[in-house]
């Protein structure tokens, strides 16, 4: 089952990165907190995926 964790649906506007919160409104801005369950997007998996490739390579 996943956690009551919900992001703010207007980080991207209103935030340099996902605002994470436990309420149904963002603390920071205001703005409705969506449930976080299906993962629009996540800002460390493209660094990751960057970091993996760097690692490949330097072998
Ligand atoms: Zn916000």
């Amino acid at each position: 089952m996943k956690s009551d964790i919900r992001v703010c649906s207007a980080w991207r506007d209103a935030h340099d990165r996902p605002v994470y919160t436990l309420s149904s409104t963002c603390p920071d801005c205001g703005a409705d907190a969506e449930n976080s369950a299906p993962a629009p997007f996540d800002p460390e998996d493209s660094h990751g995926k960057y970091r993996r490739a760097l690692k490949r390579r330097s072998r």
